[in-house]
């Protein structure tokens, strides 16, 4: 069988310069659509990333009749894995851990909770770490140097109440609301930005203890220090235990061996053996319910003229792609702020083949900052012989768009390294010029959690939200998706449950 390939994402080569789309992933489905008769579904399902995996997985198993409709070619979302010379390369959310419960519960599930690799070399110490900051000499260290002082610098950074954020964010999937801290407390805290912090503990910091630390925050948020929020990092430092300890253990060590697509495949054929319908390459553009009563379909239209029916409807429709939905009758006035606010993660995520011409290569780790792609680490030798690196930068719009510049793209990766390297291909996903994302994992600005985690997480009569974008724990991660989408499963379930116990006094 010919291999499947997706419209998504970009190549480039000095030869052939940028082309989009024909990346090899399974995360493509054919045929892009198998319909039964159904007229009115139990539920409709928008987007089939993990949130809506999980939805229609749990929704088919109990027996309901389920529509999955998705705009793009494939299912995965944020995160789909490309196979590429001998590598499985992430283009979207990778990192996996058994911190994250709604996660870990679905790689048991599916037998891939023991078949892990890691990221980068297994002998990494052998390697080095190259580091430049403004205001201190571009120089090689060891990672234990590099891990130390990014340790310290992030230690002080969410150390705000002397307890690393113990006190304050105690419980991360119950921040609002908990026996420890009252919400005005944690409100006050929300207001703060990345900046606000950071002013407070810079004159503790070395110069280029700084610069680590700036860097670090910048790549996590995706934003810029004023736009992304303190309490985005306290939340994310409670997650690890309140412990940077777990930092990378949790956050950036171990990968599934077939990658996340090899994960959302499983999820995704077993609601499909259960019964699910489904259309890829249909581009929900608006949402009608003519009762907030339940008492008749909710009707999800399509781009292309499509419409579609359903008793009860679960949206994973990005935060910052929702406003381009039309809600009919309208959201309530909080929720549609929320939306147009939009969160602040433009980061970018690009892979590179690098010519093996450089002395323990396969081993380095680097970074540089201010730049448009302030880190890169290598990860893996490709079977050509080439390394793999993958590269981040945070929001450099409107003048860094890698498939509008790839030129500048090479350059700045050439730049993070001390010497020459040779750039042979880069792949990748831009998550923020892309109409289904129009953005990274969400971060949120300053004073947004707790104004809108209530209003993002409301239903509107039959239509339920679910995304990774608001979750209560792991906002901006794959858990969160899961969480979401099982949250929301539930829910429907339930109403469903009674709907058809009720027989006859529903005209559903
Ligand atoms: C570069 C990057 C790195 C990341 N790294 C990690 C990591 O290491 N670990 C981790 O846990 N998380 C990571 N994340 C975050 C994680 O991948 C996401 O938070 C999560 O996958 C989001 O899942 P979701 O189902 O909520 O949303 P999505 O995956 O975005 O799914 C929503 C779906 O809705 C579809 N859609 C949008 N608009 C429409 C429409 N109008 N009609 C129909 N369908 C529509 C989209 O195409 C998409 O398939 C990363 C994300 C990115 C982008």
């Amino acid at each position: 069988m010919a291999p499947k390939t997706t419209l998504d994402g970009y190549t480039w080569t000095p030869e052939s310069g940028i082309t989009s789309g024909n990346l090899e992933t399974d995360a493509v489905i054919v045929p892009p659509r198998s319909l039964s008769d159904t007229v009115v579904y139990d539920a409709i399902v928008i987007g089939a990333g993990y949130a809506g995996l999980l939805a229609v997985r749990d929704l088919t198993l109990q027996g309901y009749s389920v529509l999955l409709l998705e705009a793009r070619d494939r299912i995965g979302g944020r995160t789909y894995s490309v196979k590429h010379d001998g590598l499985v390369y992430e283009m979207g959310g990778t990192w996996v851990t058994h911190h994250m419960g709604y996660l870990f519960r679905e790689m048991v599930r599916y037998g891939m909770d023991r078949d892990l690799i890691t990221t980068g070399s297994p002998d990494i110490h052998k390697g080095y770490y190259t580091m430049n900051v403004p205001g201190a000499n571009p120089r090689k260290l060891s990672h234990e140097e590099a891990g130390k002082m990014t340790t310290r610098a992030w230690d002080m950074f969410v150390n705000v109440d002397g307890q690393y954020g113990r006190t304050i964010c105690p419980l991360p999937h119950a921040q609002l609301d908990n026996p420890i801290v009252s919400r005005a407390t944690v409100e006050e805290w929300d207001k703060l930005s990345c900046q606000d912090r950071f002013l407070q503990i810079q004159h503790q910091l070395t110069t280029e203890e700084q610069g680590l630390l700036v860097a670090l925050l910048l790549h996590i948020s995706g934003g810029t220090m004023e736009n992304s929020s303190l309490w985005d990092m306290i939340r994310s430092h409670a997650l690890l235990m309140h412990s940077s300890d777990n930092f990378n253990d949790v956050w950036l060590r171990y990968k599934l061996r077939d990658g996340q697509t090899a994960l959302a495949k499983r999820i995704f054929d077993e609601a499909l053996e259960s019964g699910l319908d489904y259309v890829f390459s249909a581009e929900v553009k608006s949402i009608v319910q003519s009762s907030n009563s339940g008492s008749a379909p909710t009707a999800v239209h399509t781009t292309s003229g499509e419409k579609y029916q359903a008793r009860k409807v679960i949206t994973t429709i990005p935060l910052n792609v929702l406003k381009d939905i039309t809600f009919h009758p309208p959201l309530p006035a909080t929720k549609r702020e929320a939306i147009a606010i939009e969160h602040v993660n433009h980061m970018t995520k690009l892979h590179a083949d690098v010519a093996h011409n450089l002395a323990e290569l396969e081993r380095w780790n680097g970074m540089r900052h201010p730049a448009n792609l302030t880190h890169a680490y290598a990860d893996g030798i490709l079977s050509t012989g080439d390394i793999h690196l993958t590269a981040f930068g945070s929001d450099q719009r409107p003048h860094f768009i890698p498939e509008n510049n790839p030129e500048l793209a090479v350059a700045e990766l050439k730049a993070l390294h001390p010497d020459p390297m040779e750039v042979k291909k880069m792949v990748f996903h831009n998550w923020s010029s892309d109409p289904y994302s129009q953005g990274g994992p969400a971060w949120w600005r300053p004073g947004y959690m707790s104004k809108y985690q209530e209003a993002l997480q409301a239903r509107h009569g039959d239509v339920l939200f679910a995304s990774a974008d608001w979750a209560h724990g792991w906002r901006a991660a794959i858990d969160g998706a899961m969480e979401q989408g099982v949250l929301a499963a539930r829910v429907v379930a339930g109403e469903i449950r009674q709907v058809k116990k009720r027989g006859g006094r529903s005209k559903l």
